[in-house]
């Protein structure tokens, strides 16, 4: 039997993640020399570290997903409950809390019909494409095939999921890809590429230049995040959503909308599409679905695109043949169903919708304070900030100076975040979401550490 004594001596934990754990997202060899943060516990915004350090958590545990905060004891007895009742079952049979949150999300999604359970944002995705490659088989003779995905969004690191990837150095070095993944540009009028005035519209006009090119019927779907997370907190201009939807439905795409970060509540709506008044055919979702407490994703559908699989029961072929056995763990719509439960009862979208202005507020006067912020942009707890070298030429900080503003928040107590490395000119954005929870007191600290943080890192850069 193992000896487990261990686990109460957090150096010999902190010992054995340094020897045996590789991290995600990590170059290592710093912790051949410094130890990697463990963090051991959590309550609503804050969390500790085996240290015993304290820090308030802005990007609701490093990625966005602890929507309704840590501590919640009411989603571990949910689950517990459960688990005791009934932990698994997959395959063709349902159970009892799969049906009761597929039921819970629908009432929040009008028009959508259907929801297929995964466990993670990329699996969610990677069932759509499937969904899509199959329509394209089953209604269109093998047209329509093609996936257009969006510079700047992210939707997984799955093979598939990278080849629909807008950050290149995601997929550096993974390849090669499948086919028929087709890329459009991007909405950020910040680093605008086109002069026109009414730049939504130009920008979805991009969207309808690619599909003449590629051929309207080779092109089945369109994958979009809502509101662009990791690739630089990217809100779609005015205009933008109407005519996205307009093109789809001009040349029969399916618009699929990506919501594993917009999803439950973030923007201060249940998701991000409903800003927007759009109507998608399919939406996926993840990380705020459990809050963290289980793993749960969604591929939820209209009953439109559900019917085209299911019209032929003679035909061997003829429903969507893909299973996730996690799909069958009761643990994540248990949890799923108590964190909305919680977001409805606690009034967190109204919540979002007082504490993101005041966020933007804090921002925005960080803005007017701070030359290095060249934009700050966002909507409910969801929020970017741009760094730049020089405003008028709107010039990315170098490589480090991001990161040096991360640090410098993290030694005042504050965890925020930022896009990805290794881009030029995308590796400049501060990321914050915290859950969906934060108080005034809460944002005001956030911005007050990034405040100092900037003041800092300006400092040393002049
Ligand atoms: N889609 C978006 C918009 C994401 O931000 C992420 C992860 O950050 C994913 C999909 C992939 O989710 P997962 O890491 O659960 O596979």
């Amino acid at each position: 039997m193992n000896d487990l004594s261990f686990l109460n001596d957090l150096g010999a934990v902190v010992a054995a993640d340094r020897a045996h754990v590789w991290h995600h997202l990590s170059q290592h060899k710093p912790y051949e020399t410094t130890n990697p943060r463990v963090i051991v516990e959590g309550r609503g915004l804050r969390v500790w570290d085996a240290t015993g350090r304290e820090f308030l958590d802005a990007v609701s545990g490093g990625v966005w997903t602890v929507n309704v905060g840590y501590g919640r004891e009411s989603i571990a007895n949910a689950v517990r409950d459960q688990l005791v009742k009934l932990n698994f079952f997959a395959g063709a049979m349902g159970t009892v809390p799969g049906a009761v949150f597929a039921q819970m999300l629908i009432d929040k999604m009008p028009g959508m019909g259907r929801v297929y359970y995964s466990n993670s944002g990329s699996e969610a995705n990677e069932k759509a494409y499937k969904m899509v490659r199959q329509i394209s088989h089953r209604r269109h003779g093998g047209k329509k095939w093609k996936i257009l995905y969006r510079e700047r969004d992210y939707h997984g690191t799955t093979i598939a999921t990278l080849a629909s990837g807008g950050q290149p150095e995601r997929a550096a070095q993974y390849g090669p890809f499948p086919d028929g993944f087709v890329t459009v540009p991007h909405c950020l009028e910040y680093r605008a590429q086109w002069s026109d005035a009414d730049y939504g519209r130009r920008a979805a006009d991009a969207i309808e230049e690619v599909i003449l090119r590629e051929g309207p019927d080779t092109v089945g779907a369109i994958v979009l995040e809502p509101i662009t997370a990791g690739g630089g907190v990217i809100v779609p201009p005015e205009g933008y959503w109407p005519r996205v939807q307009e093109i789809c439905r001009k040349y029969d795409i399916l618009l699929h909308i990506d919501e594993v970060v917009c999803g439950l509540g973030r923007t201060g709506t249940w998701f991000g599409y409903q800003h927007y008044d759009i109507q998608p055919d399919i939406v996926t979702m993840a990380k705020g679905v459990a809050s963290g407490y289980a793993a749960i994703s969604c591929t939820v559908t209209t009953e439109a695109v559900f019917d085209m699989f299911k019209d032929d029961a003679s035909d061997p072929l003829g429903y969507f043949r893909d299973i996730s056995t996690f799909g069958g763990c009761t643990a994540g719509p248990a949890a799923a169903i108590e964190n909305m439960r919680i977001i409805e009862e606690e009034g967190l979208l109204e919540n979002v919708r007082l504490m993101g202005a005041r966020l933007g507020d804090n921002l925005a006067a960080l803005k007017e304070k701070h030359a290095m912020v060249g934009d700050v942009r966002g909507k409910g707890l969801f929020w970017g900030v741009e760094l730049v070298q020089d405003r008028a030429s709107r010039d990315p900080v170098p490589e480090g100076v991001a990161r040096a503003v991360v640090a410098a928040a993290l030694d005042r107590g504050v965890m925020i975040g930022v896009t990805n490395r290794s881009l030029p000119g995308f590796n400049n954005t501060l990321c914050l979401s915290p859950a969906l929870i934060a108080t005034a007191d809460d944002i005001d600290t956030i911005t007050d550490a990034i405040d100092g943080a900037l003041t800092e890192v300006g400092a040393q850069a002049n």
